[in-house]
């Protein structure tokens, strides 16, 4: 085999409970990842070296170095074997960068997958799944799909039950927003107000209306604690989210650290008319459709 491609989801978070800023700088979290049809696509060919190029939505803003995500998998791949392996990577984006929807993560997700096919290793998912873990926090989720509860920094993952599909409509904002920008942010305003920060707890009624497959129940049960930081250090985002409520969403919020707004629709007709609406109001780069949960990296 010369060559192996992965097609890969994009994620939402469908409640993000950001715990009390921890001594190592990082805080516990309650994460309720949902993997959405918006994907990457990462091909994969044997070549001596290791190399990535980079098409697509706003490919120029992505490292074609050892810093992309997808080539620290490889890397870390390749050294689990314990062997020098090469690749050469071609990711083709349409998930959003620096979005909120975990993009990078997705990637080096499916640099695992594609890598362990390419170079006939073989390992389980439980294996790749410890490697993900130390590339970065998301990157678990993203090899598992579907959706899920993360703890700890948002690695340690329970499955959950879903009945039926959700439908969504995305916000894409121009330009991104650095995570690391609006925890320091979420911090300081939470510093700012005396807030008492609770330890993070996954939501019932939320995980009760994914059970049902309740949207109305599931729209009114989105919560992320980082919303406040990403609206503070982009104001539009609240006019965007206020736009999606007029025009009849379920739920609003701002997707994992942002700057991508996330709406969801009670049927694939109401989020094509709630994404029309959006267009109209012009209150986002682009406005793009989607349904969840759908499955993680997936060989084509
Ligand atoms: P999260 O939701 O996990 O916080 P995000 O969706 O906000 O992440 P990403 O799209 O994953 O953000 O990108 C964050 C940064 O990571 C980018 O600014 C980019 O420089 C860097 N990066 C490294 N590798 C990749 C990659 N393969 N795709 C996208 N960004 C990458």
């Amino acid at each position: 085999m010369n060559s192996v491609t992965v097609r890969v989801p994009a994620k939402v978070n469908l409640q993000l409970a950001v715990g009390p800023l921890r001594d190592d700088g990082y805080h516990d979290l309650v994460n309720v990842f949902h993997a959405v049809s918006i994907f990457d696509e990462v091909t994969a060919t044997a070549e001596t070296g290791m190399s990535v190029r980079v098409e697509g939505e706003s490919a120029d803003q992505v490292p074609e170095d050892g810093d992309n995500l997808a080539i620290r998998a490889a890397l870390a791949l390749a050294g689990h074997a314990g062997r020098s392996y090469g690749v050469n990577l071609v990711i083709r984006k349409a998930i959003p960068v620096a979005g909120g929807m975990a993009g990078g993560s997705a990637d080096a997700a499916a640099a695992l997958v594609a890598c362990n096919e390419l170079w006939g290793l073989g390992l389980p998912l439980e294996d790749l799944m410890e490697i993900a873990a130390d590339i970065g926090s998301d990157v678990p989720f993203a090899l598992l799909g579907g959706t899920a509860v993360g703890t700890g920094r948002g690695e340690r993952l329970t499955p959950l039950e879903v009945s039926g599909t959700f439908h969504w409509v995305f916000a894409l904002a121009e330009g991104g927003l650095s995570t690391a920008t609006v925890y320091a942010e979420c911090d300081r305003l939470r510093q700012a107000t005396g807030e008492q920060v609770a330890w993070p707890r996954a939501a019932e009624p939320l995980l009760a209306a994914l059970r049902s497959g309740d949207a109305e129940a599931l729209g009114a049960g989105l919560s992320n604690d980082l919303q406040p930081a990403a609206v503070r250090l982009r104001g539009s985002l609240a006019r965007t989210l206020a736009a999606g409520r007029e025009h009849g969403a379920l739920g609003a919020l701002v997707s994992g650290s942002g700057p991508t707004c996330a709406f969801l629709a009670g049927s694939a007709e109401h989020a094509g008319e709630l994404a029309a609406c959006l267009k109209a109001a012009d209150v986002a780069r682009d406005v793009i459709t989607a349904h969840g949960p759908v499955p993680g990296p997936v060989v084509r």
